[in-house]
């Protein structure tokens, strides 16, 4: 794709350019820099630290591996056939990008007997599907995706590709990036092209959500980004739009894959999931006991809710990570967000704060969560819950 090197008689062996570079890929050897090219990501930081001009940069060859590069291409999520809702989220964003590149909008399904579900993604908006199906394929396993999705990279040269910033997107999609040495940027809230020069422009909270960095890979194809789920708006469908089905031929022979799937077992949920959940009932670290979370089950049972919890209440082992709401947990946007015995770190708040009602029960009345609740209650939560569980399902049976 690019070329870079190092003039030999220009370089006087200043080192300007190993501190310069942040992917450790330059070293002296006999008084003068020497570039290892599985390390360089060709960023250019190099060629502008050298006092000397001794480092060309060779453009002409990115532009060319550049123009090469078309089509958006989403990452098609899916369990048993059934598609995450970030797909039909990213499916959404991915056309807008794709008009504006002019560009085909992509769908890459990986799994097994996927064939009589795919419809739903030309109905998305979907104009090419790219379809892997194989009995080694069905479960989600991180050597076989990379391996497939890798493949069809280097066979279509999508410019761009974005998967839902899940467990699995945020495990595949890293892993691709490094194989195919692109950059990534990770839980984007946000995505637009730049259209002179085919950008990708990314947008992401940094430093804690206190700001946003806007974040582009000149040099590198595909541009990738993972998206948060519940951040972009879905696609509207159309019913019965049909679109192009390509079939990707696995050769299991090809694909080096550490891990078998021995079995899948569900986590039991009483409650409603929680990205697809309209009302959230939260507990942190104001319960003090694993066991009192049973107060936060009987009241999101009660107003049909799905049950949360702050980090400090997961790391404590209280609830699953699943249910971690927050910068490093899930975004979730439900009309009716109940907060009991959470601060509001800025971190959680990162995770909810774009909820349309928030409800926030603290013993302390200068916790930052009353800063962005709608209704406060300044009180002891083991009383507060209990008595509110007792109304609504008052009002219930009434
Ligand atoms: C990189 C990074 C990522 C992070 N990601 C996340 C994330 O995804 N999600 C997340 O939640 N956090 C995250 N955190 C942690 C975050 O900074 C906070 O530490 C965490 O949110 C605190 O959880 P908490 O509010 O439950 O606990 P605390 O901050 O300890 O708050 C407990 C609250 O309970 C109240 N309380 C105590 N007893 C009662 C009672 N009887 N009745 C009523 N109120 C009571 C207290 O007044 C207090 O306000 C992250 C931190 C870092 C550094």
């Amino acid at each position: 794709m690019a070329e870079i090197s190092v003039k030999r008689e220009e370089c006087v062996g200043c080192e300007a350019c190993v501190a310069a570079c942040p992917f450790g890929a330059i070293a002296m050897e006999d008084g003068c820099a020497t570039i290892d090219l599985d390390r360089c990501n060709f960023c250019g930081a190099c060629v502008s630290e050298c006092p000397y001009e001794a480092i060309l940069l060779v453009k002409e060859e990115k532009q060319e591996a550049r123009q090469a590069a078309r089509g958006v291409w989403v990452f098609a999520e899916q369990r048993e056939g059934a598609f995450s809702t970030v797909v039909f989220e990213l499916l959404g964003e991915g056309r807008k990008l794709a008009d504006a590149l002019g560009d085909p909008l992509c769908a890459v399904a990986i799994g097994h007997r996927l064939q009589d579900h795919v419809h739903i993604l030309f109905e998305y908006g979907a104009d090419v599907v790219y379809l892997a199906d194989h009995p080694e394929l069905e479960h989600f396993r991180d050597d076989a995706y990379t391996c497939v999705f890798v493949d069809l990279v280097n066979q279509y040269r999508p410019e761009v590709c974005i998967f839902g910033a899940t467990s699995t997107g945020r495990s595949l999609a890293p892993r691709i990036a490094a194989r195919l040495k692109t950059g990534l940027t990770a839980d984007c809230t946000g995505l637009e092209i730049q259209k002179e020069e085919r950008l990708l422009i990314q947008t992401r909270p940094a430093f804690g959500g206190n700001i946003m960095a806007t974040i582009h890979c000149r040099y590198r194809r595909p541009q990738m980004a993972t998206v948060r789920p519940r951040v972009m708006k879905k696609a509207e469908p159309v019913p019965g739009r049909r679109g192009e089905l390509v079939r990707y031929e696995l050769d299991p022979s090809r694909m080096a894959v550490r891990t078998r799937v021995l079995q899948f077992v569900r986590e039991e949920v009483e409650t409603v999931n929680l990205e697809d959940a309209d009302i959230i009932v939260s507990g942190g670290r104001g319960l003090g006991d694993p066991k009192n979370f049973k107060y936060i089950q009987d009241l999101a049972r009660a107003m049909g809710a799905a049950v949360g919890a702050s980090r400090a209440a997961v790391d404590a082992g209280w609830i699953p990570y699943s249910h971690q709401v927050g910068q490093t947990g899930k975004t979730v946007s439900p009309k009716v967000y109940v907060a009991c015995g959470i601060s509001g770190a800025i971190q959680h708040l990162a995770g909810m704060s774009s909820s349309d009602i928030i409800v926030a029960i603290n013993r302390d009345p200068d916790a930052p969560i009353f800063k962005v609740c709608t209704y406060g209650v300044v009180g002891d939560l083991f009383q507060v819950v209990p008595a509110l569980t007792e109304e609504i399902n008052k009002a219930k049976r009434g």
